[in-house]
């Protein structure tokens, strides 16, 4: 063992937790001296986005429902219109990380604050992170003022959340913990945060195979999602989000079910290198992760190989090229060979 040595920087952070949390909505935006809020969702999510302006009532001064997948900056000018002709001073975003998203690309362009209310377990409430995608290229960025001030988590309110998406996205968030646990930029807060959140997905998914709208499963799961999105926001992600962001920006492929394919690979390229998240996950997943993960979504029809989202095989050579061209922090050095079996593997889900 090595002497301890770490830097910690705390993001702020405000978040009400709880089943019903959602009735406290408007107590929440008072008190942030917000008195004029555009209300953020998905088409799908319409309806929801109607609930929340109810509970806002006057508070609320307009709805806009076309959030989108990867933030169109056609979208974003679309509802900034909405935003400047109501004159908002704040963004109530509700649904996953494509509708906070929205939420975090108006607080970027006006300076006003995002209260996010996450549906999904992506985790992207927690963090400074925003993204943009103009002209099939997608650019990000770290900014505080997109890091939203308010999060209201209602499990409740992730009942809705289809069976398929609740594991492919519980899955997203081990990620981040996962990648948390070997980031040159840990601290022991993140990584108790880090195995607390694994435990927590982990627990939560398989309660789900007994009843779909189970509120201590949904509760854990919401619960860890916290924790894990808080961990991405803290440290440097690795080969892992490498990885799916290229897989996913370049076959545009769906985010949670790439990080579902992905992760198991990853982390048996990796976990050797890492002692001390090899530890941590064996004592949240239990002795071989890999199998756990790999047996927590197989309960469910989701796709395991890359091959499954419609990748070609002849296109894995274009991610080993993007992923080898760009340095980035990892456990174990990426080597092209390395790579190439990696990816060879989690296209046509081999294991093992
Ligand atoms: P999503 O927000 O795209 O949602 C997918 C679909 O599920 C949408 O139609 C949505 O309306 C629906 N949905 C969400 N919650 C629901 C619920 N409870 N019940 C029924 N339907 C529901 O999916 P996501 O996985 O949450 O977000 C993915 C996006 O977020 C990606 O673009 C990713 O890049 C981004 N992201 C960003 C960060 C960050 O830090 N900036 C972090 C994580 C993810």
């Amino acid at each position: 063992s090595t002497p301890i040595t770490f830097d910690y920087i705390a993001q702020p952070m405000d978040v009400s937790f709880g089943a019903g949390s959602l009735g406290q909505l408007r107590e929440h935006i008072e008190k942030l001296g917000l008195t004029r809020v555009i209300v953020l969702s998905t088409p799908e999510q319409a309806d929801l986005a109607e609930r929340v302006a109810g509970i806002l009532g006057d508070i609320a001064g307009g709805i806009f429902t076309k959030a989108r997948m990867h933030v169109p900056i056609e979208i974003v000018d679309e509802a900034a219109a909405v935003v400047t002709d109501m004159q908002a001073d704040g963004c109530v975003a509700v649904g996953g990380g494509s509708t906070i998203g929205l939420g975090k690309a108006l607080s970027l362009r006006y300076r006003i604050p995002t209260v996010a209310i996450p549906t999904t377990y992506a985790g992207s409430e927690m963090t400074p992170v925003w993204g943009l995608t103009e002209n099939n290229v997608k650019t990000t960025g770290r900014d505080r003022a997109v890091l939203p001030v308010k999060v209201v988590y209602d499990p409740e309110l992730t009942l809705t959340l289809p069976l398929g998406m609740s594991v492919t996205s519980g899955m997203n968030a081990i990620a981040h913990a996962v990648e948390a646990l070997w980031a040159p930029d840990r601290s022991p807060m993140i990584e108790l945060m880090a195995e607390e959140g694994v435990r927590a997905i982990a627990a939560g998914l398989p309660r789900l195979r007994e009843t779909a709208d189970d509120l201590v499963g949904r509760s854990e799961l919401l619960y860890g999602a916290w924790l894990c999105g808080s961990c991405l926001g803290a440290t440097t992600m690795s080969l892992h989000h490498k990885l799916c962001h290229i897989l996913g920006g370049t076959f545009n492929l769906p985010h949670s079910e790439t990080h579902t394919i992905v992760l198991p690979y990853v982390l048996e390229y990796n976990l050797a290198s890492s002692p001390s998240a090899q530890a941590a996950l064996g004592r949240a997943l239990g002795a071989d992760p890999v199998a756990r993960l790999v047996e927590l979504r197989a309960a469910w029809d989701v796709p395991s190989s890359l091959e499954q989202l419609g990748v070609k095989h002849e296109d894995l050579e274009t991610v080993v090229a993007a992923a080898l061209a760009s340095p980035y922090a990892n456990p174990r050095p990426v080597t092209e060979a390395g790579l190439r079996d990696l990816l060879e593997r989690a296209w046509s889900g081999a294991l093992g």
